[in-house]
């Protein structure tokens, strides 16, 4: 998979790409992250990228032009079909369901707004999805963009080492939180782990973790149980 990131801090995007599960895929050919400064694509002795807003007010508003022409750069560098997205307060938020929609996506273009954000016409015209990582206001588009880049990267198919852990991480299957985790040593000053966990029984340990992420799930984020796949031994276990 291709990310494209337009963005005024194309440094932020090379820290990004060097480091965990993200790097890790990068060195296994799974992914290629390119980044993109309007700057370069903005004319003048200035290079220019941003403007007062019409209308008055505090703040900058970054101007067409340059990431227009940033933007055709980015599309024109592969054949692949991009998606377009801004990472912006107003847009649809990030789920684990939206994130395993794009990471089935051949390329995605990543446009990081700054100041008080991106000429509305450009964004009528150039982006196919605004997505938000949440109801709070951060400085610039880059950490949205990591967040996301980080999510999907983890889900390309050979990226973590152990498949099976994306598929039992919370919000994944069946919608539900995942369960507490234990390892070594058994016993601690901080407590011992539960015994169902080293009796060797994988039925007796699988119902157990399945209970404690039904029980998690009702006590932390009781509005998963509403969509969440339940069975009708789940429903006894949330029941008794
Ligand atoms: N004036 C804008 C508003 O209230 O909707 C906020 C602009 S914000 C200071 C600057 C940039 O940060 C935005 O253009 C956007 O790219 C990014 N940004 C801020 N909060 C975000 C969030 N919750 N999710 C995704 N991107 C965000």
């Amino acid at each position: 998979m291709r990310f494209d990131i337009v963005s005024l801090f194309p440094e932020f995007v090379a820290q990004l790409a060097a480091h965990g599960v993200v790097g890790r895929a990068g060195e296994r050919g799974l992914l290629s992250i390119h980044g993109w400064n309007p700057r370069d694509h903005a004319e003048g002795n200035y290079r220019r990228v941003d403007d007062r807003p019409f209308g008055g007010g505090p703040g900058m508003v970054m101007l067409i032009d340059p990431l227009r022409a940033t933007l055709r750069a980015a599309r024109e560098a592969d054949p692949a079909p991009a998606k377009v997205v801004y990472l912006s307060p107003q847009g649809q938020r990030l789920t684990q369901a939206k994130v395993r929609e794009l990471a089935a996506l051949p390329r995605l273009v990543l446009l990081c707004g700054r100041y008080e954000g991106v000429d509305e016409r450009l964004l009528q015209a150039e982006v196919d999805e605004e997505i938000s990582i949440g109801d709070y206001v951060l400085s610039g588009g880059e950490l949205a963009a990591a967040v996301l880049v980080d999510a999907v990267a983890r889900l390309q198919d050979g990226a973590l080492n152990d498949a099976e852990s994306a598929v039992q991480d919370s919000f994944e299957g069946d919608g539900l939180l995942d369960c507490p985790h234990y390892t070594r040593p058994v016993e601690h000053e901080l407590g011992s782990v539960p015994e169902v966990l080293l009796s060797g029984n994988h039925a007796g340990i699988a119902r157990w973790r399945r209970q404690q992420a039904l029980g998690r799930t009702w006590l932390r984020r009781p509005d998963l149980l509403d969509e969440a796949a339940l069975s009708r031994a789940d429903r006894g276990l949330l029941e008794g």
